[in-house]
């Protein structure tokens, strides 16, 4: 958890600063893993690799029909579940923005 951030181009929130946010590993499925790298337009390879405890998406990019909260109180995805929120088109945006920043 020590360097628990999103790795979304353009998002660059982490644990520190928004601990109130979820950091979702990427899915051990290999076809829906390469679903959300698609999603956030990477590619695994030297530029980027999907680190199980490290590379983490964070709960923005997810909306709230895609969560539910687990029986020990923890936000979790539904199965299957790709990210729907892309900062690339959504990025400032009133709906995305309204929930993290109010200052
Ligand atoms: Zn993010």
């Amino acid at each position: 958890m020590a360097h628990c951030y999103c790795s979304v181009a353009g998002c660059s929130n982490n644990k520190k600063n928004f601990p109130h946010l979820s950091f979702h590993d990427f899915p051990a499925d290999a076809g829906l893993r390469a679903c959300w790298v698609r999603a956030i337009r990477k590619d695994e390879g030297p530029t980027f690799t999907i680190l199980c405890g490290s590379t983490y998406i964070c709960s923005q990019h997810f909306t709230s029909e895609e969560k539910y909260v687990s029986a020990s109180g923890r936000s979790k995805l539904k199965k299957g579940t790709v990210q729907s929120r892309f900062l690339w088109i959504d990025w400032g945006s009133v709906s995305l923005m309204r929930t993290t920043v109010t200052t």
